[in-house]
């Protein structure tokens, strides 16, 4: 049966969630109290990059399925199911979630709704809060109806966001009652995925325990990586003689310069967070953290030991954003290596990325910035030119992964390459008489 559904937060997750439940019949309404943002979507523009997620909200836009506010007492009101969608569960300095914003939202939906209705929160959140959302709602609740709240944390990918939602390997859903879990099962089963039921608190930790797995995977290999150099074993034929392993699996097995995004980095350190809460000292988790921050810097490491200096040297950087597919810079390693390069290192950087240079820009405007200067460029190849070295960040597919080995040679003054995603084969680096280092292979010079 198709439900009238509203959606709170029109990010990565609430904008997705919300263009897909349209797509598969519900009836839609997404709230934001970013005003810019919601006539954007109005318009039928995606106010986030991801692929396929502007024509499947056109196309629900048109169908009249969808529709977007900032009125969030219109759409909360009769709705069936409210998702919660928000961010506002970013770590606090010591690695706590802050939940004011998701506080937020509890509290409007206790003031507007006028009918039994189902509060699913797919936002990531601690272990335990959907107990205090369910029971914040009940004290501020206006009107004598009905409110359960659910787990349904999220599982998608930035880049593939669409698809990873339409073809999600499962949904989770963590209830505590039956008309709870009936609701949330009614309102997937036009998905046709694999729905695994739980209780709340176990929906909760599935969500951190599978991200931070990922993330402890992702250290783990990088500290192999950083060993395999020290060793004169390479990383990528270890990982690639590891990946027949079923109980391991091909995923993940990428050595690099550590992870970075919105999620990860939060959820280890909010795992952490939660450990010591509990008095307990979640020891692996702790390792994939502290492996990841010095990963995170290990080209600029490598870097500072071979050049005496980077100031007033060209550096060309490629790729801002955390991953390919997503203008998102949140937590990207970017935003570590390129204040170093400025300010420690006083490069002229010739910054290169295919869609996430203006965000990147209202970070680090172009001009003179602290001890350097930063440019952004359209092209690679501007970068590249008579650059003195130049640092991979991101793997973009067709716009980095695609320059040809040569090209180093033939456009950069010195050809010296630190590349963090291992795009190259050593032996074509070699052949092209560039100096190249990357991690976990030996370095080619
Ligand atoms: P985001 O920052 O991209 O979007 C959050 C949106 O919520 C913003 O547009 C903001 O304006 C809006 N908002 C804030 N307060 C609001 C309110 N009171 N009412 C309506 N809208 C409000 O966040 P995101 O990346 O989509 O992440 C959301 C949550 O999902 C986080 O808890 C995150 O950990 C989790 N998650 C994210 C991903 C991911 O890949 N980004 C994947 C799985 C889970």
């Amino acid at each position: 049966m198709n439900m009238n559904i509203a959606v709170a937060g029109t990010g990565y997750v609430g904008l997705v969630a919300g263009v897909c439940f349209a797509e598969v019949g519900h009836q839609v309404m997404c709230v934001d109290i970013d005003k810019e943002k919601v006539e954007v979507m109005k318009a039928g523009i995606s106010p986030i990059y991801e692929d396929g997620l502007e024509e499947l909200m056109q196309k629900n836009n048109a169908e009249g399925r969808i529709d977007y506010t900032t009125d969030y007492q219109k759409a909360y009101r009769e709705a069936d199911a409210i998702f919660i969608g928000v961010g506002g569960t970013p770590e606090r300095s010591d690695g706590s979630a802050d939940l004011t914003y998701i506080a937020t939202v509890a509290r409007q939906i206790a003031e507007s709704v006028v009918k039994d209705c189902l509060v699913v929160v797919k936002s990531t959140v601690p272990v335990g809060t959907n107990d205090k959302v369910e029971q914040f709602i009940q004290d501020f609740l206006v009107n004598d109806v009905k409110v359960e709240v659910a787990s349904n944390p999220e599982f998608l990918a930035q880049g593939t966001a669409v698809y990873d939602t339409l073809h999600a390997k499962r949904i989770i859903i963590g209830s505590e009652s039956t008309w709870a879990e009936d609701r949330l099962m009614e309102i997937y089963q036009p998905f046709h995925l694999p729905i695994v039921s739980v209780n709340r608190r176990s929906a909760e930790m599935i969500k951190y325990a599978s991200n931070d797995f990922l993330a402890l995977k992702i250290s783990y290999m990088n500290d192999i990586a950083n060993l395999c150099e020290l060793v004169g074993a390479d990383i990528q034929d270890v990982a690639e003689g590891m990946s027949y392993d079923e109980r391991i699996g091909a995923k993940f097995l990428n050595a690099g310069i550590g992870y970075g995004g919105s999620c990860f980095p939060k959820d280890t350190k909010a795992l952490d967070y939660i450990a010591k809460q509990n008095g307990y000292a979640l020891d692996t988790v702790k390792a994939a953290i502290d492996v990841n921050k010095k990963q995170r810097i290990m080209l600029f490491t490598k870097a500072s030991k071979r050049l005496i200096t980077l100031n007033g040297l060209k550096v060309a950087v490629l790729g801002l954003t955390f991953k390919p597919g997503t203008d998102d810079l949140r937590e990207a390693p970017s935003l570590d290596n390129v204040p170093l390069l400025l300010e420690q290192g006083g490069a002229d950087i010739y910054a290169y990325d295919p869609v996430g240079a203006s965000n990147f820009a209202k970070v680090y405007p172009e001009g003179k910035n602290g001890n350097g200067r930063i440019t952004y460029v359209d092209q690679a190849a501007e970068a590249l030119e008579d650059a003195n070295v130049c640092f991979i960040f991101t793997e973009w597919g067709g716009e980095i992964k695609a320059i040809e080995p040569d090209t180093y040679k033939r456009l950069m003054r010195t050809p010296l390459i630190y590349d963090g995603r291992n795009i190259y084969k050593v032996q074509d680096m070699e052949r092209a008489g560039a100096e190249y280092h990357s991690i976990g292979r030996q370095a080619v010079m």
